[in-house]
């Protein structure tokens, strides 16, 4: 178990609680470092069900659906190292910035989400100490450790996200994700194009900010090193022939980045 220990008396994970930091191959020899912050859809025994039917807590709204599979299927191949958080973004969204209103969210898409609603400052700073904080430690330790051991370091956090958003079809099946990156998530943005079948996304779905996402800001540009995210349309990785085949196909794309890189001398 991982906490934040002294003095706290707001202790929201129990014995029976998993811990939230997840990781796989910590030794690996791959400069890619994969983070997964919507990995999992746990839920502290404390907060029951948040107050939600069973329906819902497997939904979107509560984790990136099937990301965990291609990412240990990734670490994996790549013999890279993986850090993932295990508790559901609806307890608290690891990449969001604590202070920001969806940290906690209320909503999530048009359903409200009872156990958030007027939530004591005290039970939201217990969630922050003892999901979020200990998860982005472990991966800004990770980073220090590597860039003092000269070890060469690209950040990829990845993500899933759903193919009807309020009524509305998403075309992408996957996408690229950055803000300040001019060098790995362009890369990536190239080779992506250069598969025939895939309509690819260029910060879409989404687009970073320093407003609404946490760990490709905070860990990865302003620790200097190159990054991006990726999302990977839900319906290709919901089952598992899907996220093994996405794996592969990362993985030969990731080996061509780093061959390209290596040969431009940037790692
Ligand atoms: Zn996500």
């Amino acid at each position: 178990m991982v906490l934040d220990g002294t003095g706290d008396t707001s202790l929201l994970l129990g014995g029976e609680d998993v811990p939230p930091v997840l990781e796989e191959n910590g030794a690996g020899r791959s400069p890619f470092l994969l983070t997964c912050d919507h990995y999992g859809r746990a839920i502290p025994r404390l907060l029951g069900d948040l107050g939600l039917p069973a329906s819902e807590l497997t939904r979107h709204i509560a984790w990136d659906i099937g990301i965990a599979g291609v990412a240990e299927a990734l670490s994996k191949h790549l013999d890279a190292h993986l850090i993932a958080q295990r508790y559901s973004r609806l307890v608290i969204d690891c990449n969001r910035p604590p202070d920001a209103p969806s940290s906690i969210p209320r909503f999530s898409e048009a359903t409200t989400i009872p156990a958030n609603q007027g939530l004591a400052r005290e039970a939201a700073e217990a969630r922050r100490r003892q999901i979020f904080d200990p998860y982005h430690r472990r991966i800004r330790e990770t980073i220090d450790r590597r860039l003092r051991d000269g070890v060469p370091t690209l950040l990829v956090s990845l993500h899933s996200f759903t193919p009807v958003y309020a009524g509305v079809a998403r075309p992408w099946h996957i996408g690229t994700l950055y803000q300040r990156d001019t060098q790995l998530a362009p890369l990536l943005l190239e080779l992506l194009r250069r598969e025939a079948d895939l309509v690819v996304g260029d910060n879409e779905p989404y687009a970073v900010s320093d407003e609404t996402d946490y760990t490709v800001p905070i860990l990865g540009e302003a620790r200097g090193l190159m990054n991006t995210g990726i999302e990977i349309r839900q319906d290709l990785i919901a089952e598992h022939a899907g996220q093994s085949q996405w794996a592969d196909r990362l993985a030969r794309i990731f080996g061509e980045i780093e061959a390209t890189l290596r040969a431009q001398r940037l790692l």
